[in-house]
């Protein structure tokens, strides 16, 4: 059964979905309240954050001037090569 500080602040499952769009700055309203409380509540998932983030500046700086962000396919395998070294 969830808490309801589960269902306040989502699972890590469902901010590592929307930990990208988040670092986008593509959510809005209570889905990014409750990705930023996650964050604040939960270590992994603010490290994995950080990681994230600093690979998404990364490709922003490669892409700098050719595409407007990075290629949709890099992020997913990123972040879940992320999660699967948390999990070990
Ligand atoms: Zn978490």
């Amino acid at each position: 059964m969830r808490s309801l500080m589960e269902i306040m602040v989502g699972s890590c499952e469902d901010t590592g979905e929307q930990l990208s769009a988040h670092l986008e700055g593509e959510l809005t309203g209570l889905r990014r309240l409750r990705v930023r409380l996650h964050l604040a509540g939960c270590s992994v998932c603010s490290a994995a954050a950080r990681s994230l983030r600093k690979t998404i500046e990364r490709l922003h700086q490669l892409d700098d001037g050719f595409t407007p962000g990075p290629s949709p396919s890099v992020v997913p395998a990123v972040l879940e090569r992320i999660r699967e070294s948390h999990q070990e």
